[in-house]
C-alpha cells in the first residue's frame, strides 16, 4: 500500500434514529443514518413509513381505488 494517498481508516459508530449504534470501520467520523439493518422493514418485518418522496403514498391511494373498484 503506498502511503498518501490512502485516508486514515479508523474505528468509528454509526448512530442511527432509530437508536441503534453500529461500530464499524470507516474514514468518516460521527455518522449517522436515518435507518440501519435494525430498523429497516426489509430486515423487521414491520411497516415503517420511509417515504421522502411520496412514492409509498401514491401506491396505497392508487392500491386502495383498485380495491374498492373489486367490491
Ligand atoms: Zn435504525
Amino acid at each position: 500500500m503506498k502511503e498518501g494517498i490512502h485516508p486514515e481508516y479508523k474505528e468509528t459508530t454509526i448512530k442511527c434514529a432509530c437508536g441503534n449504534e453500529v461500530k464499524v470501520g470507516s474514514t468518516r467520523s460521527d455518522i449517522t443514518v436515518e435507518i440501519c439493518s435494525q430498523c429497516h422493514p426489509f430486515y423487521t418485518g414491520k411497516q415503517k413509513l420511509v417515504d421522502s418522496a411520496g412514492r409509498i403514498e401514491r401506491f396505497r391511494r392508487k392500491y386502495a381505488k383498485f380495491q374498492n373498484n373489486d367490491k
